[in-house]
């Protein structure tokens, strides 16, 4: 079977751009289809961690990712009247391999940035089209036929799903499968204007209720805040943005500390985003010709820290593979048996997640607050996250067929 050329890439966040670099590197030809007219640069905080810096250091993006960092100083928890609690600093690039990151990662960056600074790396090599979808897959073995929205068809040898955890392209190929696990957090994340109490420190404050406020630095001086709570249903991701603003407005009113000021600024923000924090479990990361890459195939959800380090490394191996692998076939199916035992240990989330983090009754509060300031005085810091020592497979380009 002829390797793979022209390949269909869904999704210009981290996973596609990040895939469509490697795909061209390795002789092929990618094209990005991204639904939204132009690149999103919306979003706050991701963490590039472990494999993932050795990824972006690959791609040639790890010094701007750096240079862009938020310059985060680590995590603070704060009481109702700004008291801090305990707090986490940042792990230095010294202490980055051998400690394994904290909260707050060596490589911290806004998801913006980093989709801008990926979409940079690869604009001249790889084509781009914005504003459009696919809407229909046909598979026939050798090739697909690829119906987009806008109307017109066209075939490719591949396609790939980087559309995140609402992929619209996976719900085509796996049809009827309900493979999105809402684990129980409703969150928003906005910009407000920054205010001179504002410190380079991630504080987050337990209100009770299930609610929790945090507000982070960014470099574009302004700051970026957080309103999550628990619930039992995903329904409010389905809500219009004005009902999930007052939804939001009824939850937190009277929660404390900067709730207020927090409200205010999001009925101003142009950048509001709510999400039902979910997981992505689909029985297998490729359907024939169609495969599946980043928060698409295994979302791991914001809280493990670990979405953009697994849609690096994804990425990179999935171009690899196909790269290395005689068909297909082969390297879809060595790109999930790499993948899985690393996405397995990223959805194992810590036993009371996300209830422990958010809690509902005023001991609940103490409780997270003590152990908080108990584990930053004796270990200095939390439960580390990430991948440590993961051997990233090394791939060179396959020589060009002979005549
Ligand atoms: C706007 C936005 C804000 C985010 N903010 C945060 C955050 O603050 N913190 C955090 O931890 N994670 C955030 N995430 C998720 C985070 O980016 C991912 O967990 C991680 O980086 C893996 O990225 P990904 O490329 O696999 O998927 P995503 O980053 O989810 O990107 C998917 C891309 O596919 C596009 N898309 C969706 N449907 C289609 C379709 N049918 N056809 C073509 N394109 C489509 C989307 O517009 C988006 O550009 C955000 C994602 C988005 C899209």
């Amino acid at each position: 079977m002829p390797r793979p050329r022209a390949v269909l890439v869904a999704g210009a966040s981290v996973a596609g751009p990040t895939l469509a670099h490697w795909l061209e590197r390795f002789g092929m030809e990618p094209t990005v289809v991204e639904r939204a007219p132009e690149l999103r640069v919306g979003g706050q905080n991701v963490d590039v961690r472990g494999a993932g810096r050795i990824v972006a250091a690959r791609t040639g993006v790890e010094e701007a990712v750096r240079a862009a960092g938020t310059g985060e100083r680590g995590l603070a928890f704060v009481d109702a009247r700004g008291a801090v609690q305990a707090e986490f600093p940042a792990v230095s690039r010294a202490d980055a391999g051998r400690a394994g990151d904290g909260p707050t990662a060596e490589l911290e960056i806004l998801r913006g940035d980093l989709a801008q600074i990926l979409h940079d790396h690869t604009r001249d090599r790889v084509r781009y089209r914005f504003g459009d979808r696919i809407t229909r897959l046909d598979d026939d073995g050798r090739r697909v036929r690829v119906g987009f929205e806008r109307g017109h068809e066209e075939e490719f040898d591949l396609v790939v799903a980087a559309d995140g955890l609402h992929s619209g392209t996976r719900a085509i190929t796996l049809p009827q499968r309900r493979d999105v696990r809402f684990l129980g957090l409703c969150l928003a994340y906005f910009t407000i204007p920054r205010e001179e109490s504002d410190d380079d420190w991630w504080r987050w404050y337990a209100a009770g209720g299930g609610r929790t406020v945090t507000l982070r630095p960014d470099r574009h001086g302004t700051t970026r805040a957080m309103l999550s709570f628990l619930s039992l249903s995903p329904a409010a991701a389905r809500l219009s943005p004005d009902a999930q603003r007052e939804l939001l407005r009824a939850e937190f009113r009277g929660a404390g500390w900067e709730a207020e000021r927090v409200l205010d600024g999001m009925d101003r923000a142009a950048d509001f985003y709510f999400e039902a924090i979910s997981q992505v479990r689909p029985p297998c990361y490729a359907n024939g010709r169609v495969g599946l890459v980043g928060d698409a195939a295994w979302c791991a959800s914001p809280i493990s820290g670990m979405g953009t380090t697994l849609a690096l490394l994804g990425a990179y191996v999935l171009a690899g593979e196909l790269a290395r692998c005689d068909d297909h076939r082969a390297a879809f199916a060595a790109y999930e048996s790499f993948m899985r035992p690393h996405v397995r240990k990223a959805q194992r989330l810590p036993p009371g997640t996300p209830r422990i983090a958010n809690p509902r009754s005023d001991t609940g509060v103490r409780l997270l607050n003590t152990s908080a300031r108990w584990a930053s005085r004796v270990a200095g810091r939390l439960p580390a996250v990430g991948t440590r020592a993961v051997d990233v497979p090394e791939y060179v380009a396959p020589r060009p067929a002979a005549r």
